[in-house]
């Protein structure tokens, strides 16, 4: 119990998470009451921060400005009078390609983090594979790429999609017989639309109270 709480008195209530620590500080008649999480996020450095897209593209615009620095020092070397000096370049061709192969990885690993984010945020269709947004179930692929296969379709991927959260835009709620629902994108919905027995598939915004 908290005894003698004078101006400028900091109090640390340290506890496990739903211990009572917030009830502990509406009782002790704090001016402030700070939070961890609340700090955590204040402090962009903060280690357990995750990782952002916009992280790794920053990243990327470093790589791209050392690519160009490689090959600004390749030409400057190519340029010497001496022909030893304009030997030395040999590697950096390869140097440069190799930081054009680090630029990629980051780019689709930034492409990756924003689909996953995006999914578990609830922002977007959360089915954990993917569909063709015009065709529904009709993905196949292999190495990391994917492609539909649905005639005349020209929609490609550059990750294993079948083996991704859907990610595609909200555009229907999925209800099933027992009242249980779900939220999807086209191709998904399309997708339960043949299969759901006694359920209904309907767009939103046309349903009673739309999104929530
Ligand atoms: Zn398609
Ligand atoms: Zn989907």
């Amino acid at each position: 119990m908290l005894r003698s709480n004078g101006p400028g008195t900091l109090v640390a209530a340290v506890g496990p998470g739903a211990a009572g620590k917030n009830v502990f500080a509406a009782g002790a008649r704090s001016v402030s009451v700070v939070c961890l999480d609340s700090l955590r996020e204040r402090n962009p450095m903060s280690d357990d921060q995750e990782p952002t897209p916009a992280e790794l593209r920053a990243l990327m615009t470093e790589a791209d400005a050392l690519q160009r620095r490689i090959l600004d020092i390749s030409e400057r070397l190519g340029a010497s009078a001496s022909e030893d000096v304009r030997r030395t370049r040999f590697r950096l061709e390869d140097a440069a390609g190799a930081v054009r192969t680090v630029r990629q990885d980051l780019d689709e690993t930034a492409g990756d983090l924003a689909r996953v984010r995006a999914v578990r945020d609830g922002r977007v269709c959360a089915v954990p594979w993917g569909v063709c947004p015009d065709h529904g179930n009709t993905l196949t692929g292999t190495g990391g790429r994917a492609w539909c296969t649905a005639p005349a379709c020209t929609r490609r991927w550059g990750y294993d999609r079948l083996a991704s959260p859907c990610g595609e835009p909200l555009t229907h709620r999925v209800a099933d017989a027992d009242g249980g629902s779900f939220l999807a994108c086209t191709g998904h919905a399309m997708d339960a639309s043949k299969r759901l027995v006694d359920g209904t598939v309907t767009p939103l915004g046309t349903e009673d109270g739309g999104r929530d």
